[in-house]
């Protein structure tokens, strides 16, 4: 039994890691099938089904074990049930799960190599693991963040303090306000299909959102580079500074391949920090015959990529790599004497705005070790092909129409019919329970998004949802028909 001055029993430690086994385990193993993707539930349902006051005493696992039953596991969006297709779905692997267990239990806080030399030599090893799989040099030094935002927001961070082209800027020191014609206002370039974490990075660093300049993308949706070398020339004309371009490998909405070369060959022209921002399809460059597409990035001075997206780790884990670890840490390091160490070491501490850290380079570290990297380039082959079989169906069906390239494992498609159709198709299908596909809007348009990446996602899975696909498409098709019917009798077919 515990006292009641310290932590659980031994005897019930064991008993509670056991029982939160179990349920990890029936859970992944086949149990999260078993319940819609999305829980029938609406906002406030699940406070209201738990006490609104903290124990006074404490319960007991068991009670505790009791609600996650009741009220926990059934009213979570469940990320790992093989029909979860929407945003870029992703995988809380075997490997990945047990990692994290253990890392809770260590509970290392990784902020100096001193005070956890194993988290940060294991988070250093398995960045460079990675750096290798996906062929970028070795220049290029890798650390963890929790998501790609805060990776995004470092790097331009870094940027900010690099300043190229103003050598006296100091805006660590000195800020940014009331500096006058010394400091004019830096401006971040990217494509109109980057994601919205670099609006957010330049709200945090105090640039603001008006100075990111959004960069026409072509009809394939990647970054244009001589629109992008145009914004250049005209913002320097106003008097602006031209700071940082991030170009996007995978972006969000339709996965397309910004044209990196290129864009790096303006950055160089013109002296502008790049950010490669892979978030989500970096971990296809496991895959060499994918590598063409990546072509360029190793001329950036940072790049971003998730695991946690692709890589089959849990969420939270991102890296960031930086071809100058030196800049990085005079952006950020600041030591204050409880923090001074003599240690010729990695202080994590120095890369970033954080103090403390997970243990997350554990996970990543697992996680190759369990799959190996050729099986980690089966699964991610597997998932493009599943995406390609379901583009193949798409293009081949009189009723709907490829709304963009599928360079990866995601589909973006429409009805060829209003938005409002397609918006009622989508509505249909996440009804059903089994799937859950997202939505984004293409040059105006309404589009559904198919996102292959969970490692229980199979065929037999794509073929289930192709069947719903079409029948609901007939439906809302024929419900279309009829509501203009009724708008308009005259017109009727
Ligand atoms: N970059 C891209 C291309 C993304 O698709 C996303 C999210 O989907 C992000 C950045 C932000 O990721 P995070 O949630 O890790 O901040």
């Amino acid at each position: 039994m515990s006292d009641d001055i310290g932590d659980l029993s031994g005897e019930e430690l064991r008993r509670a890691l056991f029982a939160a086994a179990e349920r990890a385990a029936e859970y992944l193993g086949g149990g999260v099938a078993e319940h819609p993707v999305l829980p029938p539930v609406e906002p406030g349902e699940v406070r209201a089904a738990l006490a609104a006051s903290p124990p006074e005493e404490g319960e007991g696992m068991e009670a505790v074990f009791a609600d996650y039953d009741r009220v926990i596991e059934p009213n979570v969006t469940h990320w790992n049930h093989p029909g979860f297709l929407a945003y870029f779905s992703i995988t809380g692997s075997a490997p990945g799960v047990a990692a994290e267990t253990l890392a809770a239990a260590l509970n290392v806080n990784a902020m100096l190599w001193r005070t956890g030399p194993a988290a940060v030599e294991v988070e250093e090893l398995a960045c460079d693991w990675v750096r290798q799989m996906i062929g970028l040099p070795e220049v290029f030094r890798g650390h963890v963040n929790d998501t790609a935002s805060s990776s995004t927001l470092v790097a331009l961070a870094a940027a900010r303090h690099e300043m190229r082209g103003l050598p006296g800027a100091d805006v660590r020191r000195r800020g940014m306000a009331g500096r006058g014609d010394e400091l004019p206002p830096p401006v971040v370039y990217a494509s109109d299909q980057a994601h919205s974490s670099v609006d957010k990075a330049a709200i945090v660093l105090g640039l603001g959102t008006d100075r990111v300049r959004r960069v026409a993308s072509d009809d394939e949706f990647r970054m244009d580079p001589a629109a992008l070398a145009a914004a250049v020339a005209e913002d320097r004309a106003a008097g602006l500074h031209p700071m940082a371009v991030v170009a996007t490998l995978g972006t969000t909405s339709t996965t397309s391949v910004d044209p990196v070369g290129e864009i790096a060959d303006v950055c160089e022209g013109e002296d502008l920090w790049l950010h490669v921002d892979a978030a989500y399809a970096g971990s296809a460059a496991v895959c060499t015959e994918y590598r063409d597409l990546f072509a360029g990035w190793e001329r950036a001075d940072s790049v971003v990529l998730n695991p946690h997206k692709w890589l089959f780790v849990p969420i939270d884990c991102s890296l960031l790599y930086v071809r100058d670890v030196d800049g990085l840490k005079a952006a950020f390091s600041l030591v204050p004497e409880y923090l001074t160490s003599e240690d010729e070491a990695t202080n994590l501490m120095d890369l970033g705005f954080q103090l403390g850290r997970r243990f997350r380079g554990l996970k990543l570290w697992m996680v190759i070790r369990a799959f190996g990297v050729e099986g980690i380039r089966r699964r991610i082959r597997y998932h493009c092909e599943l995406a390609r079989d379901l583009a193949d169906r798409l293009e081949r069906h009189p009723a709907f129409e490829l709304a963009a390239p599928v360079p990866f494992s995601t589909v973006c498609f429409r009805l060829k019919a209003d938005d409002e159709a397609n918006r009622r198709l989508l509505s249909a299908v996440n009804a059903d329970g089994r799937f859950l596909l997202s939505h984004t809007v293409l040059r105006w348009r309404y589009v559904l998004r198919v996102a292959v990446g969970n490692l229980r996602t199979r065929e037999e899975h794509l073929d289930e949802l192709w069947e719903l696909l079409t029948r609901q498409a007939a439906a809302v098709t024929d419900a279309a028909v009829t509501d203009a019917a009724a708008d308009h009798p005259e017109e009727r077919p």
